[in-house]
């Protein structure tokens, strides 16, 4: 009984906190809430919710939603604002020229891309690519703090503006002011605490290769802080 009582009190706590961000809809699958969760079919579980989502009006136009892949135990986690052509059309993050841009950037500081967990702020495509709306952020919010929840990273790599808003939470800093320093993340409670550190997204340096050594350095951070050679 103490059992029940003391997860009730637990998710209410959750809830409470996130009412705060202006969350209100979840997805919770049965075995999350059964305690017998096993993350792989969390996962699968969760994609096929994503596919039929239609909670904002991004799924309208978009083909595929890309949830997000990588290793479910990731200590380091990259998310962008959402994907673009290529994600769209495949189903999978970070695939076109920005994402094979990611991918050196990933095995340049000694991982495999398999190795880290790619996600995005919302996961249908926003049409032409624009950014995407505050209600649409919201909308698909829960699913990217549940992702966060369960592999729980270390370390959040955010790629650019939006990714950097959402999820340090800060409106009026730009990304130049918060690049290359660790931030808190506390829209959620979680333990061990996860430090977010924002960085300009790779679609941006495929148009200033002047701003790789910036993110170089942002990439150093991380890995010292994870103790990577
Ligand atoms: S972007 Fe997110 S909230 Fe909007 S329809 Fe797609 S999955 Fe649902």
């Amino acid at each position: 009984m103490k059992k029940v009582e003391r997860t009730v009190s637990s998710l209410k706590a959750f809830l409470e906190q996130e009412a705060n961000y202006g969350i209100s809809e979840y997805f919770f699958p049965e075995d999350l809430l059964n305690h017998t969760l096993d993350k792989t079919r969390f996962f699968s579980s969760l994609e096929e919710k994503l596919r039929t989502c239609k909670k904002c009006r991004l799924y309208k136009d978009a083909h595929k939603a890309v949830v997000g892949e990588g290793s479910l135990e990731a200590e380091l986690m990259f998310v962008g604002e959402g994907p673009g052509r290529e994600e769209d059309s495949q189903g999978r993050p970070f695939v076109g020229r920005a994402g094979k841009l990611l991918t050196k950037i990933i095995e340049a500081m000694g991982y495999k891309r398999e190795e880290v967990y790619i996600a995005n702020v919302v996961k249908h495509r926003p049409p032409e690519n624009r950014n995407p709306n505050p209600d649409e952020i919201k909308a698909c919010m829960p699913y990217l703090l549940l992702q966060i929840k369960l592999i729980k990273p270390k370390v959040i790599c955010t790629l650019g503006k939006w990714a950097t808003k959402t999820l340090v939470g800060n409106e009026e800093a730009t990304i130049s002011q918060l690049r290359g320093k660790f931030q808190p993340f506390t829209i959620i409670d979680i333990s061990p605490a996860i430090k977010i550190m924002p960085t300009y997204h790779p679609a941006y340096l495929l148009r200033n290769p002047a701003a790789k050594k910036e993110v170089w350095s942002d990439m150093k951070k991380i890995m010292q802080y994870l103790k990577k050679p």
